[in-house]
């Protein structure tokens, strides 16, 4: 096992992989940007390296920075947590060319999955559905587009094949509205991705969001770790998460697990990762995979009683793989919300000095969160400051738990969201299960009328 990790990230799950390393009896090297001197994370680390200023672009994306942090502390092995530079494979390349072990997948593995259009081809030919769309990257030929486009059949969806975080996309209903729809995609994706490439999918109405844990070892062991539905959205990013997906027939998320744990097989697939889908009318269509952990790993770890971190560890160090699929049991029911620094109407971001910060507690509640009272919450990074997490032996268990969580809860000095889920545990639709990616945007627009 490893004596020594660096990580390479910031916020609550810098402090997550921590908590997972000094359980292992790994020591942390944490680095950090002049923004995030007084972390809490920071303090606890057995080593600390200041990587830079406040902007991301000079601290937490700077390749050179971060290598040579890891140098001079003669760390092992780099973890990457999301974001940043988590599915950057020139990154995880130049890691392990330095002579460190990157914590994730094989480089070509990020570099495949990181491109959709690619993702999508890897995953027809590993026999996982995919959403029904143009075969491959479209072409420049405008014949051609509105050619494909009725073939897809109205409304589509174009999106950028370097996309992510919820950006890059946009629904197109009619053939007028085609081809400056593809431009605009194709000028934005040049600029934010590096990659004008753009690709069309039918855009389905009524889905829901539903993701497969996987986790493998890089060669043949791979093994699938339940679903979590995360249809509860706005502007295509995830506001609550839960495990397991009410209302889904487990024989069909069984299929699909199977699906996802054949396909890292076939991919040599090493570590965490996740098979995006968009669920509708009992069939499964992947969108996407992310080749790292994400923020929502945390309701799997409830309901498994795995730890997916810790997991990522062990594989990047190369030890034995030893779970397998028949020791998986899945067991009573989690719910996750996240807790934004934001206005809960309008959504603008509310950086600054927290002045009061109390947590709540009791059965089945945890919080990953690096914040406390008296900590500023920096204006140049994501604005999430919390995960909230409840976990019940039933899914109205865990509903209720999270009501009482959220109630006791209190953030003074910045704007939350909390307001939101709290209005979300009591709304009849979610409390009924299986609502559909637009619910939340369709409730919001309700409420703000
Ligand atoms: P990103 O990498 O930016 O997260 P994804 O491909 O994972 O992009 O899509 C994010 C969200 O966008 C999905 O969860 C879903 O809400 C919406 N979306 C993506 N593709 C489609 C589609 N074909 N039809 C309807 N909604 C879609």
């Amino acid at each position: 096992m490893f004596e020594k990790i660096l990580i390479a990230n910031r916020g609550e799950i810098a402090l997550r992989i921590q908590r997972a390393c000094r359980e292992m009896g790994i020591k942390t090297v944490v680095v950090y940007s002049e923004a995030d001197r007084d972390a809490k994370y920071v303090r606890l680390a057995d080593e600390a390296v200041c990587i830079g200023p406040a902007q991301a672009r000079d601290s937490y994306l700077s390749m050179p920075a971060i290598i040579s942090a890891a140098e001079v502390t003669d760390a092992e092995a780099i973890h990457p947590g999301y974001g940043f530079m988590a599915e950057n494979a020139d990154f995880a390349d130049r890691v392990e060319k330095s002579g460190f072990v990157f914590i994730g997948p094989r480089p070509e593995s990020i570099r495949t999955m990181g491109d959709k259009v690619m993702a999508k081809k890897a995953m027809i030919e590993a026999g996982v559905p995919v959403v029904p769309g143009s075969d491959g990257a479209l072409p420049d030929d405008p014949a051609e587009i509105i050619r494909i486009g009725r073939e897809v059949g109205y409304p589509v969806i174009i999106k950028a094949s370097g996309g992510g975080g919820g950006r890059g996309m946009r629904v197109v209903y009619t053939e007028a509205a085609l081809l400056t729809a593809v431009a605009t995609t194709k000028t934005e994706a040049a600029s934010a991705f590096n990659n004008p490439e753009v690709y069309m999918e039918k855009y389905l109405e009524n889905p829901r969001h539903i993701e497969i844990q996987v986790l493998a070892d890089g060669e043949r062991n791979a093994i699938w770790l339940g679903e979590r539905d995360c249809s509860m959205q706005r502007r295509h990013q995830k506001v609550i998460e839960e495990a397991p997906a009410p209302g889904i027939a487990r024989r069909l998320i069984e299929r699909i697990g199977e699906r996802c744990a054949d396909a890292c097989r076939k991919m040599r697939y090493r570590g965490a990762g996740t098979f995006e889908f968009l669920y509708e009318n009992g069939e499964f269509f992947f969108i996407e995979m992310n080749t790292r952990i994400q923020v929502e790993h945390t309701i799997t770890e409830m309901i498994t009683g795995i730890d997916l971190v810790q997991e990522q560890i062990k594989v990047a160090a190369g030890e034995k793989f030893v779970l397998r699929q028949r020791d998986i049991e899945f067991e009573g029911h989690s719910i996750e919300c996240r807790i934004n620094a934001e206005d809960p109407f309008n959504f603008v971001p509310s950086p600054g000095l927290v002045s009061k910060w109390h947590t709540p507690g009791g059965p089945g509640v945890r919080i990953d969160s690096h914040v406390f009272t008296g900590y500023t919450v920096p204006p140049y990074y994501d604005s999430m400051i919390a995960k909230l997490i409840t976990y019940g032996k039933t899914r109205e268990q865990a509903i209720a738990r999270m009501d009482i969580a959220l109630s006791e809860m209190v953030v003074e000095g910045i704007k939350t969201n909390v307001e939101l889920h709290r209005e979300l545990m009591q709304d009849a639709s979610f409390k009924a299960g299986g609502t559909s990616i637009h619910y939340l945007e369709q409730k919001l627009a309700q409420r703000n009328k």
